[in-house]
């Protein structure tokens, strides 16, 4: 290491110090991609258009007006919004001033929510009027210094901020500079049993998952995209594709909560979209659509659909094959910004069987640049790439986490600084994983988590049932359901009907099991817990 003066001007770099925030990409934005389109679908069903230069130019006003009520640096300020234009600006506005932008799912429990708001202390929220009643059912968990709501109707509730009225009011903001390591955004992970945990991003994580993601062997975004992401924008930043627009100059489609398949084809044709990017559940609808009416809507400007958060089946990829359209399956999670591995058929086996070709298409992929893989055994060793052994995925890179919010799940870390994912992998020769199996306990149905432990907790608490496991199981159109293997008391009765009642008390209707299997004894590991691999082995088939 050079230490002099002299010894720095004699071997150090000559480089600039330059900072990775994404005051960049918002400026470059505003500057170059002024005449971009960002439209959305409101939920009313009208059509509204913007630009990325106005929404830039207004996220400088809004921020003004955060300011002004008394954002400072390193605030959060949350948001329970759809993909809609006026989220892209708080995208843009919110960590640009240097605060935090915290985005809320809007589909979690009312309690949880109210958790999240309070662990996360953030100051202010915007809300969309579509969503004031799910707020409602959570506001009095946390006291928000200021409630904001974007209306499309004009009806402001009394005693919130109207946005409009802030940004036409608000002093347009010269943004300050900032130090890349500061936070930006956060976005909470379902936790397999206890709380959510927070991840917090940090302006350079963003910026380089969105120059990773931008690349033409990851999700290839251009200047002559037209992206729709179906991924909410509070799902890990919509997987990046935000940001990453922002930085490219791609056009951005915003379905709001229109996610019907009718609705989505239909944007898709209409703004002639050549990327979009979702969950598995919502292409199977798309898929089903599209074979009842293969002529309706002309996608033929549709390049690709990246498909991830849950594993893509065969039979989509050979589904979305019949109409020309390509799916590239992609992997990631909230600790991870979301971008981790992208599948895309080397050019290797451009002449192989198509079989051999739909075999690679269905593994999750290679790590894309800077995001380092390797996966260890029950036993702690590292496997080989062989295809053959598996073991729990860990991995490291500029946008992984190395810590959650308040330093909390700290047994997610190993002791040299990897996150380990709770995914159960094999990967080849060429690095492409496979994942098989998860060791975290939850079930993902329709690209929403459901806790095996809170059910079979909550199955525990009735009279009749001394044990009970609860096991994700493949679904065509969900992708996982959530099935129950029960042991009864002896001498005890009940009928499935009456346990998924029980329940209905504390769980939501979709994350009910749809199928509960009764059994003498459930096999159990020498520690005692659960065997699920054995439940998994005798009831995915059945
Ligand atoms: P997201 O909000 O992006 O869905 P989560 O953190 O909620 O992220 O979920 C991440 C988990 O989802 C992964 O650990 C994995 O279990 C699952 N997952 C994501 N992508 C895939 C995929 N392509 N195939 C199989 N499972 C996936």
């Amino acid at each position: 290491m050079p230490h002099t003066e002299t010894e720095q001007l004699l071997i150090g770099a000559s480089m600039d110090d330059y900072p990775l925030t994404l005051t960049s990409i918002v400026e470059r934005a505003e500057r170059f991609h002024s005449d971009r389109e960002v439209v959305s679908l409101r939920p009313s069903g009208t059509i509204t258009r913007t630009a990325l230069g106005a929404c830039a130019g207004r996220a400088r006003r809004l921020a003004g007006a955060l300011a002004a009520l008394g954002v400072r640096e390193g605030d959060r300020v949350a948001t329970l919004m759809w993909n809609q234009s006026e989220h892209l600006e708080l995208y843009f506005a919110v960590p640009a001033m240097g605060a935090v932008i915290h985005t809320l799912n809007p589909r979690l429990f009312s309690d949880e929510l109210a958790f999240i708001v309070d662990d996360a202390q953030d100051t202010v929220i915007v809300v969309d009027e579509s969503l004031l009643e799910v707020f409602d059912a959570f506001r009095a968990g946390h006291d928000f210094a200021h409630v904001i709501v974007v209306t499309h109707t004009g009806d402001v509730p009394a005693g919130l901020l109207d946005y409009e009225t802030l940004i036409a009011d608000g002093e347009p903001m010269q943004w300050p500079a900032l130090d890349e390591r500061q936070a930006a955004a956060m976005c909470y992970t379902s936790g397999t049993t206890g709380r959510p945990k927070g991840v917090t991003y940090s302006h350079r994580a963003l910026v380089l998952h969105s120059l990773v993601a931008a690349l033409p062997d990851q999700l290839a975004v251009s200047a002559r995209d037209t992206i729709l992401p179906v991924v909410p924008m509070f799902h890990a930043n919509a997987w990046g594709l935000p940001y990453a627009a922002a930085l490219a100059g791609a056009s951005l489609v915003l379905p709001g909560p229109r996610l019907d398949p009718h609705s989505v084809l239909g944007l898709l044709a209409d703004e002639r979209v050549t990327m979009t990017a979702g969950v598995p559940t919502v292409w199977m609808g798309m898929l089903a659509a599209l074979d009842a009416e293969p002529d309706r809507w002309d996608l033929s400007t549709l390049d690709r659909l990246v498909v991830g958060g849950a594993a893509v089946p065969r039979s989509m990829l050979e589904g979305f094959d019949r109409h020309g359209l390509t799916v590239v399956q992609a992997w990631g999670m909230t600790e991870t910004a979301p971008l981790g591995t992208v599948c895309r058929l080397p050019g290797s086996l451009d002449e192989s069987e198509a079989d051999e070709q739909y075999r690679y298409r269905t593994r999750q992929g290679v790590a894309t640049p800077f995001f380092d893989i390797r996966a260890r055994d029950d036993d702690g060793r590292l496997i080989a790439w062989d295809d053959a052994a598996m073991g729990e995925l860990e991995v490291r890179g500029p946008w992984v986490a190395a810590r959650y919010h308040r330093g909390k799940g700290t047994d997610s870390f190993t002791a040299d600084g990897w996150f380990k994912t709770g995914d159960v992998v094999r990967i080849d020769g060429r690095g492409c994983i496979r994942i098989c199996d998860r060791s975290k306990d939850l079930v993902k149905s329709g690209g929403e988590w459901i806790s095996s432990v809170d059910l079979e907790n909550h199955l525990m608490s009735h009279p009749a049932v001394a044990q009970a496991a609860v096991i994700a199981v493949p679904d065509d159109r969900w992708g996982e359901r959530p099935l129950a293997v029960v042991a009864l008391r002896a001498g005890a009765e009940t009928t499935p009907d009456q346990l998924r009642e029980h329940l209905g008390q504390e769980f939501a209707k979709w994350q009910l099991p749809d199928r509960i299997e009764f059994v003498t004894a459930i096999p159990c590991t020498a520690t005692g817990k659960f065997k699920k691999t054995a439940l998994r082995n005798q009831f995915t088939s059945a």
